[in-house]
């Protein structure tokens, strides 16, 4: 991860400003008809003058070869070591839904499902209930008393919910109850280690309320949980790299894992574009250094198998673009979190294209569009993730110099 002795150290509390966009995914490969990756086909003239103005790399989220989740991936985005800090699911969508984790809280994510009369899982996800189908079931999960424990249900959107438990001593190593397939009945909370073997019991007698409270509903007569964990309390953006830091996302997960590093989560719609999102940006200005814009159509697009509809948004982020550089940001950063090529339908392990625009300090290299292949020949070379915010802040002349 960064070096946080040293980052403490270096960082100054003055300096330029810095935005951080992360087009969730934004990597890929090329795809039957197509030669060049979803980026390198993309209409994007205002990205391909930044390259040509600045200078390209390839970032490792995690290590070669490793194929990320986004929220390790956006630990090390923003310089956590995203293998020492694992951070529960459950606890990005608390923080994600503005839910006011304790440090001794445990969270988990939760899912409705519909489960046959022997109580097999007959659809994981029940049926993708509406949210406002979700909603009185949520409020009936919120009111399950549990003796010796404090329990809150929240709703996150449609099937999803969040269960926190609260009490002392919690533990949260417990293996999910989701057992990922149909046609089995949901897995008994279990312990990981003995010492959270009084939260495993505390969740296994809220499950059989759960059972008991939602068996005449449908579809949604039973719930999985998943993703159980406590906040991992992570140093903070101020405290760390001196910078008063706002995420501008329009996912839960996303305001959480900025909220788990200390990062104010500006106010957004769920139907937010790009060029909103910018908007929101220039909103707020003047009251930030350091500001972390997060685009995640391009990861479901790419999920998608959809190579056109992910060229797409990258081509709307392009457009809406102008807008952030109206504010001339001293250091812009464009990348992922990691790649997700529609020709996989999935996240990978390829090292994402990223452009680095710092008029004041940076280098030009010989890139002539942003890509992957003009990526490979670039500046910045093949770097780690972790190593993007000290390049940040060094561009934003944020660092002082190391000895004498
Ligand atoms: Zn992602």
């Amino acid at each position: 991860m960064a070096d946080f002795k040293l980052m403490r150290q270096l960082a100054k509390s003055d300096g330029g400003k810095i935005i951080l966009l992360v087009l969730d995914g934004l990597g890929g490969l090329p795809m039957g008809e197509y030669t060049e990756t979803t980026l390198e086909y993309a209409n994007t003239p205002v990205m391909d003058d930044l390259a040509q103005e600045g200078c390209l790399g390839l970032s490792h989220p995690i290590a070669r070869g490793i194929t990320p989740g986004s929220g390790p991936a956006h630990l090390a985005l923003f310089g956590y070591d995203p293998v020492g800090t694992p951070v529960g699911r459950g606890v990005l969508s608390a923080l994600g839904i503005g839910f006011d984790l304790k440090p001794e809280d445990v969270a988990a994510r939760g899912n409705f499902c519909s489960v046959d009369a022997r109580g097999y899982i007959t659809d994981r996800r029940a049926g993708r209930i509406d949210s406002d189908v979700a909603l009185p079931l949520v409020e009936k999960l919120d009111q399950i008393n549990i003796p010796g424990v404090e329990t809150f249900v929240r709703q996150v959107k449609e099937y999803r919910f969040m269960l926190a438990l609260r009490a002392e001593g919690l533990n949260g190593a417990l293996d999910d109850t989701d057992p990922q397939v149909t046609g089995k009945p949901p897995l008994p909370a279990t312990a990981l280690e003995p010492d959270a073997e009084r939260t495993a019991e505390f969740v296994r007698a809220w499950l059989a309320e759960a059972q008991r409270v939602l068996q005449n509903d449908h579809p949604a007569n039973m719930v999985t949980l998943r993703g159980f964990g406590q906040d991992p309390i992570l140093p903070k953006f101020h405290e760390v790299y001196k910078l008063n830091a706002a995420c501008v996302a329009v996912y839960p997960m996303y305001k959480g894992v900025s909220r788990l590093v200390g990062m104010d989560v500006l106010e957004t719609g769920s139907h937010f574009t790009p060029s909103d999102e910018f908007k929101v940006v220039a909103e707020h200005w003047d009251d930030y250094d350091f500001f972390f814009v997060h685009i995640k159509p391009t990861d479901s697009r790419g999920e998608d198998g959809d190579f056109n509809a992910k060229a797409s948004v990258i081509e709307s982020v392009d457009q809406a673009l102008p807008k952030l550089l109206a504010l001339k940001p001293d250091v812009l950063l464009i990348t992922g979190d990691h790649s997700t090529p529609a020709k996989l339908r999935s996240h990978s392990w390829h090292p994402v294209p990223t452009l680095l625009s710092a008029p004041a300090s940076h280098l030009r290299d010989s890139a002539k569009r942003f890509g992957e292949r003009e990526a490979q020949r670039g500046g910045l070379g093949h770097f780690m993730a972790q190593d993007l915010m000290p390049l940040a802040l060094a561009h934003a002349l944020r660092l002082e110099k190391y000895g004498a």
